[in-house]
Protein backbone atom coordinates (compact mmCIF):
# COMPACT_ATOMS: atom_id res chain seq x y z
CA UNK A 1 0.00 0.00 0.00
CA UNK A 2 1.18 3.34 -0.64
CA UNK A 3 0.66 7.00 0.05
CA UNK A 4 0.69 9.61 -2.70
CA UNK A 5 1.09 12.93 -2.31
CA UNK A 6 1.73 15.92 -4.48
CA UNK A 7 3.52 19.06 -3.36
CA UNK A 8 2.72 22.33 -5.54
CA UNK A 9 3.26 20.29 -8.65
CA UNK A 10 2.33 22.35 -12.12
CA UNK A 11 3.30 21.52 -15.47
CA UNK A 12 3.48 23.65 -17.87
CA UNK A 13 3.38 22.65 -21.46
CA UNK A 14 5.76 25.44 -23.38
CA UNK A 15 3.61 29.10 -22.59
CA UNK A 16 0.69 27.05 -21.48
CA UNK A 17 -0.06 26.28 -18.28
CA UNK A 18 -1.79 23.00 -17.67
CA UNK A 19 -1.71 22.53 -14.15
CA UNK A 20 -0.67 25.64 -11.97
CA UNK A 21 0.55 24.52 -8.27
CA UNK A 22 -1.56 20.99 -7.31
CA UNK A 23 -1.39 19.56 -3.49
CA UNK A 24 -2.64 16.53 -3.23
CA UNK A 25 -2.54 13.68 -0.25
CA UNK A 26 -3.71 10.43 -1.11
CA UNK A 27 -3.93 8.25 1.67
CA UNK A 28 -2.66 4.31 1.77
CA UNK A 29 -5.55 2.21 0.23
CA UNK A 30 -7.49 5.58 -1.14
CA UNK A 31 -9.83 5.70 -3.97
CA UNK A 32 -9.27 9.27 -5.30
CA UNK A 33 -11.48 10.28 -8.23
CA UNK A 34 -9.86 13.25 -9.84
CA UNK A 35 -13.46 14.90 -10.98
CA UNK A 36 -13.52 17.36 -14.36
CA UNK A 37 -14.58 19.27 -17.21
CA UNK A 38 -13.13 18.28 -20.22
CA UNK A 39 -9.19 19.64 -20.11
CA UNK A 40 -9.15 20.74 -16.74
CA UNK A 41 -5.82 18.62 -16.28
CA UNK A 42 -6.88 15.77 -15.13
CA UNK A 43 -5.31 13.36 -17.28
CA UNK A 44 -2.38 15.44 -17.06
CA UNK A 45 -2.37 15.20 -13.34
CA UNK A 46 -2.24 11.37 -13.40
CA UNK A 47 0.41 11.35 -15.83
CA UNK A 48 3.07 12.56 -13.26
CA UNK A 49 1.69 10.33 -10.59
CA UNK A 50 2.48 7.62 -13.18
CA UNK A 51 5.59 9.11 -14.41
CA UNK A 52 4.47 9.66 -18.40
CA UNK A 53 4.70 13.01 -17.79
CA UNK A 54 6.96 15.34 -15.86
CA UNK A 55 6.16 18.02 -13.56
CA UNK A 56 7.60 21.63 -14.24
CA UNK A 57 7.73 22.51 -10.56
CA UNK A 58 6.92 20.19 -7.51
CA UNK A 59 7.43 17.00 -6.52
CA UNK A 60 5.65 14.07 -6.29
CA UNK A 61 5.97 11.41 -3.50
CA UNK A 62 5.22 8.00 -3.12
CA UNK A 63 5.33 7.14 0.59
CA UNK A 64 7.43 10.06 1.41
CA UNK A 65 9.87 9.53 -1.58
CA UNK A 66 10.22 11.99 -4.00
CA UNK A 67 9.55 9.63 -7.41
CA UNK A 68 9.48 13.05 -9.46
CA UNK A 69 12.65 11.92 -10.87
CA UNK A 70 11.72 8.46 -11.52
CA UNK A 71 10.88 6.16 -14.72
CA UNK A 72 7.54 5.31 -15.20
CA UNK A 73 8.59 1.29 -15.50
CA UNK A 74 10.52 1.72 -11.75
CA UNK A 75 7.26 3.40 -9.69
CA UNK A 76 5.09 0.49 -10.01
CA UNK A 77 2.25 1.84 -11.09
CA UNK A 78 -0.42 -0.18 -12.91
CA UNK A 79 -2.53 1.56 -15.67
CA UNK A 80 -6.20 0.89 -16.91
CA UNK A 81 -7.25 3.19 -20.09
CA UNK A 82 -10.59 3.76 -21.82
CA UNK A 83 -9.39 1.83 -24.81
CA UNK A 84 -8.42 -1.51 -23.46
CA UNK A 85 -6.09 -2.14 -26.19
CA UNK A 86 -6.09 -5.90 -25.28
CA UNK A 87 -4.07 -8.17 -28.12
CA UNK A 88 -7.28 -9.70 -30.51
CA UNK A 89 -4.79 -12.85 -30.84
CA UNK A 90 -4.28 -13.62 -27.46
CA UNK A 91 -6.74 -15.57 -25.05
CA UNK A 92 -7.77 -13.58 -22.01
CA UNK A 93 -4.60 -15.81 -20.34
CA UNK A 94 -2.60 -14.96 -22.62
CA UNK A 95 -3.20 -11.07 -22.51
CA UNK A 96 -3.21 -11.19 -18.72
CA UNK A 97 -0.48 -12.83 -18.20
CA UNK A 98 1.22 -11.08 -21.02
CA UNK A 99 3.23 -8.40 -18.54
CA UNK A 100 4.94 -11.57 -16.46
CA UNK A 101 5.63 -13.01 -19.85
CA UNK A 102 7.62 -10.57 -20.94
CA UNK A 103 9.29 -9.89 -17.63
CA UNK A 104 10.59 -13.49 -17.33
CA UNK A 105 9.25 -14.34 -14.40
CA UNK A 106 9.21 -17.92 -13.08
CA UNK A 107 6.45 -19.97 -15.01
CA UNK A 108 5.14 -21.38 -12.01
CA UNK A 109 4.38 -17.67 -10.44
CA UNK A 110 3.06 -16.32 -13.40
CA UNK A 111 0.55 -19.27 -13.35
CA UNK A 112 -0.42 -19.21 -9.75
CA UNK A 113 -0.96 -15.61 -10.46
CA UNK A 114 -2.96 -15.80 -13.09
CA UNK A 115 -5.00 -18.35 -11.35
CA UNK A 116 -5.35 -15.75 -8.50
CA UNK A 117 -6.24 -13.01 -10.27
CA UNK A 118 -8.91 -14.77 -12.68
CA UNK A 119 -10.25 -15.32 -9.54
CA UNK A 120 -10.99 -12.07 -8.36
CA UNK A 121 -12.25 -10.10 -11.38
CA UNK A 122 -14.13 -13.58 -12.09
CA UNK A 123 -13.22 -14.66 -15.54
CA UNK A 124 -12.49 -18.22 -14.72
CA UNK A 125 -14.84 -19.11 -16.96
CA UNK A 126 -13.71 -17.15 -20.06
CA UNK A 127 -10.04 -17.87 -19.91
CA UNK A 128 -9.65 -20.02 -23.22
CA UNK A 129 -11.55 -16.95 -25.29
CA UNK A 130 -10.39 -14.48 -27.49
CA UNK A 131 -11.29 -10.35 -27.01
CA UNK A 132 -13.91 -10.53 -30.15
CA UNK A 133 -15.82 -13.19 -28.04
CA UNK A 134 -16.03 -11.33 -25.05
CA UNK A 135 -18.56 -8.12 -23.70
CA UNK A 136 -17.21 -4.92 -22.92
CA UNK A 137 -17.39 -5.63 -19.57
CA UNK A 138 -15.61 -8.63 -19.51
CA UNK A 139 -12.67 -6.93 -22.06
CA UNK A 140 -12.69 -4.42 -18.60
CA UNK A 141 -12.08 -7.07 -16.47
CA UNK A 142 -9.33 -8.65 -18.57
CA UNK A 143 -7.58 -4.71 -18.71
CA UNK A 144 -8.28 -5.01 -14.96
CA UNK A 145 -6.61 -8.14 -14.76
CA UNK A 146 -3.79 -7.99 -16.59
CA UNK A 147 -2.56 -4.08 -14.52
CA UNK A 148 -3.48 -6.34 -11.03
CA UNK A 149 -1.52 -9.29 -12.23
CA UNK A 150 1.81 -6.65 -11.90
CA UNK A 151 1.06 -6.15 -8.44
CA UNK A 152 1.10 -2.88 -8.71
CA UNK A 153 1.37 -0.20 -5.21
CA UNK A 154 -1.11 2.27 -6.91
CA UNK A 155 -4.01 1.21 -9.72
CA UNK A 156 -4.67 4.37 -12.29
CA UNK A 157 -7.63 4.68 -14.12
CA UNK A 158 -8.08 7.01 -16.65
CA UNK A 159 -11.91 7.05 -17.73
CA UNK A 160 -12.13 3.41 -17.97
CA UNK A 161 -15.62 3.13 -18.19
CA UNK A 162 -15.98 5.78 -21.06
CA UNK A 163 -16.93 2.82 -23.91
CA UNK A 164 -19.49 1.32 -22.05
CA UNK A 165 -23.26 1.65 -21.75
CA UNK A 166 -25.34 2.87 -18.85
CA UNK A 167 -26.13 -0.41 -17.06
CA UNK A 168 -23.00 -2.09 -17.47
CA UNK A 169 -21.24 1.05 -16.18
CA UNK A 170 -23.13 1.36 -12.82
CA UNK A 171 -22.13 -2.97 -12.44
CA UNK A 172 -18.31 -2.39 -13.25
CA UNK A 173 -18.47 0.82 -10.95
CA UNK A 174 -19.52 -1.40 -7.97
CA UNK A 175 -17.16 -4.05 -9.45
CA UNK A 176 -13.75 -2.07 -8.90
CA UNK A 177 -15.14 -0.52 -5.54
CA UNK A 178 -15.33 -4.11 -4.40
CA UNK A 179 -12.12 -4.76 -5.87
CA UNK A 180 -10.52 -2.14 -4.74
CA UNK A 181 -11.47 -2.37 -1.03
CA UNK A 182 -10.53 -5.88 -0.92
CA UNK A 183 -7.65 -5.43 -2.30
CA UNK A 184 -7.16 -1.65 -0.29
CA UNK A 185 -4.59 -0.95 -3.47
CA UNK A 186 -4.39 3.25 -3.32
CA UNK A 187 -6.50 3.50 -6.48
CA UNK A 188 -6.66 7.47 -8.90
CA UNK A 189 -9.36 7.21 -11.07
CA UNK A 190 -10.11 9.98 -13.72
CA UNK A 191 -13.80 11.17 -14.61
CA UNK A 192 -16.00 14.07 -15.83
CA UNK A 193 -18.83 12.39 -14.42
CA UNK A 194 -19.56 13.62 -10.98
CA UNK A 195 -21.97 10.50 -10.68
CA UNK A 196 -19.54 8.31 -11.24
CA UNK A 197 -16.95 10.09 -8.81
CA UNK A 198 -19.59 10.41 -6.02
CA UNK A 199 -20.51 6.30 -5.95
CA UNK A 200 -17.29 4.68 -6.60
CA UNK A 201 -14.22 7.26 -4.65
CA UNK A 202 -13.69 7.48 -0.95
CA UNK A 203 -12.49 11.13 -1.50
CA UNK A 204 -13.07 13.68 -4.62
CA UNK A 205 -10.40 16.13 -6.07
CA UNK A 206 -12.32 18.78 -8.39
CA UNK A 207 -10.08 20.51 -10.62
CA UNK A 208 -11.54 23.47 -12.59
CA UNK A 209 -8.70 24.93 -14.82
CA UNK A 210 -5.59 22.93 -13.59
CA UNK A 211 -6.67 24.31 -10.51
CA UNK A 212 -7.58 22.19 -6.97
CA UNK A 213 -11.08 23.84 -6.61
CA UNK A 214 -12.31 21.40 -3.60
CA UNK A 215 -11.02 18.03 -2.11
CA UNK A 216 -12.80 15.94 0.18
CA UNK A 217 -15.45 12.89 0.86
CA UNK A 218 -18.37 12.82 -1.87
CA UNK A 219 -21.26 13.57 0.85
CA UNK A 220 -18.98 16.86 1.37
CA UNK A 221 -18.63 18.20 -1.80
CA UNK A 222 -22.57 17.79 -2.62
CA UNK A 223 -23.56 19.28 0.42
CA UNK A 224 -20.58 21.37 1.70
CA UNK A 225 -19.26 22.78 -1.65
CA UNK A 226 -16.87 25.55 -1.42
CA UNK A 227 -17.63 27.34 -4.48
CA UNK A 228 -20.81 27.89 -6.64
CA UNK A 229 -18.84 26.49 -9.66
CA UNK A 230 -17.94 23.68 -7.12
CA UNK A 231 -21.86 23.52 -6.32
CA UNK A 232 -22.89 23.66 -10.36
CA UNK A 233 -20.70 20.46 -11.01
CA UNK A 234 -22.22 18.30 -8.61
CA UNK A 235 -25.32 19.12 -9.60
CA UNK A 236 -26.79 22.17 -7.46
CA UNK A 237 -29.78 23.95 -8.59
CA UNK A 238 -30.85 26.52 -6.18
CA UNK A 239 -27.93 28.81 -5.64
CA UNK A 240 -29.59 32.14 -4.90
CA UNK A 241 -27.31 35.56 -3.89
CA UNK A 242 -27.76 36.82 -0.64
CA UNK A 243 -26.97 39.03 2.62
CA UNK A 244 -26.37 37.63 6.00
CA UNK A 245 -28.78 40.81 8.23
CA UNK A 246 -27.06 38.07 11.47
CA UNK A 247 -24.70 35.57 11.60
CA UNK A 248 -27.95 32.70 11.36
CA UNK A 249 -30.17 34.80 9.16
CA UNK A 250 -29.78 35.60 5.07
CA UNK A 251 -31.84 38.04 3.22
CA UNK A 252 -32.93 36.41 -0.16
CA UNK A 253 -35.69 37.90 -2.78
CA UNK A 254 -38.00 35.27 -1.55
CA UNK A 255 -37.19 36.25 1.90
CA UNK A 256 -35.34 36.33 5.18
CA UNK A 257 -34.53 33.08 5.98
CA UNK A 258 -33.18 31.25 9.05
CA UNK A 259 -29.70 29.35 8.16
CA UNK A 260 -26.78 27.73 10.17
CA UNK A 261 -23.88 29.75 10.97
CA UNK A 262 -20.72 29.36 9.45
CA UNK A 263 -17.31 30.49 10.28
CA UNK A 264 -15.67 32.94 8.96
CA UNK A 265 -18.90 34.29 7.64
CA UNK A 266 -20.51 37.51 9.52
CA UNK A 267 -23.95 39.68 9.58
CA UNK A 268 -23.32 42.37 6.34
CA UNK A 269 -21.70 39.74 4.43
CA UNK A 270 -22.76 38.94 0.91
CA UNK A 271 -22.85 35.68 -0.32
CA UNK A 272 -25.01 33.24 -2.07
CA UNK A 273 -26.73 30.65 -0.26
CA UNK A 274 -27.59 26.98 -1.99
CA UNK A 275 -30.96 24.96 -1.19
CA UNK A 276 -30.64 21.23 -2.06
CA UNK A 277 -33.80 20.25 -4.19
CA UNK A 278 -34.19 17.61 -2.26
CA UNK A 279 -34.03 19.14 1.10
CA UNK A 280 -36.92 21.48 0.36
CA UNK A 281 -40.75 20.34 2.17
CA UNK A 282 -43.56 20.98 -0.75
CA UNK A 283 -47.57 21.91 0.34
CA UNK A 284 -50.29 23.06 -1.30
CA UNK A 285 -51.23 26.20 -0.14
CA UNK A 286 -53.88 25.03 2.36
CA UNK A 287 -51.94 22.42 3.79
CA UNK A 288 -49.09 23.97 5.13
CA UNK A 289 -47.46 23.48 8.29
CA UNK A 290 -48.21 25.38 11.06
CA UNK A 291 -45.01 26.75 13.09
CA UNK A 292 -42.58 25.22 10.63
CA UNK A 293 -39.13 27.60 9.57
CA UNK A 294 -38.64 29.43 6.11
CA UNK A 295 -41.71 29.19 4.93
CA UNK A 296 -41.58 30.13 1.47
CA UNK A 297 -44.73 30.90 -0.89
CA UNK A 298 -45.30 30.29 -4.49
CA UNK A 299 -46.75 28.90 -7.42
CA UNK A 300 -45.42 25.61 -9.50
CA UNK A 301 -44.81 26.92 -12.44
CA UNK A 302 -43.45 23.54 -14.03
CA UNK A 303 -43.22 20.02 -13.51
CA UNK A 304 -41.42 17.17 -14.73
CA UNK A 305 -42.14 13.63 -14.02
CA UNK A 306 -39.19 11.30 -13.76
CA UNK A 307 -41.30 8.15 -12.52
CA UNK A 308 -39.81 7.26 -9.35
CA UNK A 309 -39.54 11.39 -8.60
CA UNK A 310 -40.97 14.38 -9.50
CA UNK A 311 -39.30 17.61 -9.91
CA UNK A 312 -41.28 20.85 -9.58
CA UNK A 313 -39.96 24.50 -10.24
CA UNK A 314 -41.93 26.83 -8.32
CA UNK A 315 -41.89 30.52 -8.77
CA UNK A 316 -41.32 32.46 -5.65
CA UNK A 317 -39.48 35.79 -6.44
CA UNK A 318 -36.77 33.46 -7.72
CA UNK A 319 -37.51 30.03 -9.51
CA UNK A 320 -36.82 27.24 -6.64
CA UNK A 321 -36.50 23.62 -7.91
CA UNK A 322 -37.68 21.07 -5.69
CA UNK A 323 -37.15 17.36 -5.75
CA UNK A 324 -39.50 15.00 -4.11
CA UNK A 325 -40.87 11.17 -4.39
CA UNK A 326 -43.55 11.31 -6.83
CA UNK A 327 -46.27 9.70 -4.23
CA UNK A 328 -48.26 12.55 -5.70
CA UNK A 329 -48.85 15.08 -7.97
CA UNK A 330 -49.58 18.78 -7.99
CA UNK A 331 -50.28 20.81 -10.86
CA UNK A 332 -48.82 23.38 -12.55
CA UNK A 333 -50.63 26.30 -11.72
CA UNK A 334 -50.97 25.35 -8.16
CA UNK A 335 -50.35 27.71 -5.08
CA UNK A 336 -47.71 26.41 -2.88
CA UNK A 337 -46.05 26.76 0.26
CA UNK A 338 -42.07 25.69 0.46
CA UNK A 339 -40.48 24.79 4.11
CA UNK A 340 -36.79 24.27 4.34
CA UNK A 341 -34.34 23.13 7.76
CA UNK A 342 -31.84 25.96 8.53
CA UNK A 343 -29.37 23.09 8.23
CA UNK A 344 -30.33 22.28 4.87
CA UNK A 345 -29.56 25.87 3.77
CA UNK A 346 -25.60 26.08 3.13
CA UNK A 347 -23.99 29.42 2.41
CA UNK A 348 -21.06 30.62 0.27
CA UNK A 349 -19.33 33.38 0.76
CA UNK A 350 -19.27 35.55 -2.11
P1 LIG B 1 -10.32 15.23 -20.90
O1 LIG B 1 -11.39 14.89 -19.91
O2 LIG B 1 -10.86 15.90 -22.12
O3 LIG B 1 -9.37 14.12 -21.18
P2 LIG B 1 -8.43 16.38 -19.00
O4 LIG B 1 -9.02 17.09 -17.85
O5 LIG B 1 -7.91 15.03 -18.79
O6 LIG B 1 -9.44 16.41 -20.21
P3 LIG B 1 -5.77 17.01 -19.87
O7 LIG B 1 -5.67 15.95 -20.90
O8 LIG B 1 -5.03 16.82 -18.62
O9 LIG B 1 -7.28 17.35 -19.56
O10 LIG B 1 -5.30 18.38 -20.53
C1 LIG B 1 -5.24 19.60 -19.80
C2 LIG B 1 -4.85 20.73 -20.74
O11 LIG B 1 -3.49 20.54 -21.16
C3 LIG B 1 -5.68 20.76 -22.03
O12 LIG B 1 -5.94 22.10 -22.34
C4 LIG B 1 -4.79 20.10 -23.06
O13 LIG B 1 -5.04 20.61 -24.34
C5 LIG B 1 -3.40 20.48 -22.57
N1 LIG B 1 -2.40 19.46 -22.93
C6 LIG B 1 -2.37 18.17 -22.54
N2 LIG B 1 -1.31 17.51 -23.02
C7 LIG B 1 -0.63 18.42 -23.78
C8 LIG B 1 0.57 18.37 -24.55
N3 LIG B 1 1.30 17.26 -24.64
N4 LIG B 1 0.95 19.49 -25.16
C9 LIG B 1 0.24 20.64 -25.07
N5 LIG B 1 -0.91 20.76 -24.34
C10 LIG B 1 -1.33 19.67 -23.70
Amino acid sequence: MTEVRLNAVQKRFGAFTAIESIDLDIKSGELVALLGPSGCGKTTTLRMIAGLEAPTKGEVLFDGHDVSDVAVQKRNVGMVFQRYALFPHMTVEKNVTFGLDVRGLPKKEISERLEEILEVVQLNKFRKRFPAQLSGGQMQRVAIARTLITKPSVLMMDEPLANLDTKLRGEMRRFIRDLQKRLGITTIFVTHDQVEAMELADRVAVIFNGKLAQFGAPQELYQQPNSTEVADFMGASNIFSAKLVAADRAETSFGTIDIMSQPGLKPGNDVYVMLRSEGIDLYPESEAPQGAQNLISGKIKAREFFGASVQYVVGAGEDITVAEQSRRLLDVGQPVVLSVQPDRVWTIAR
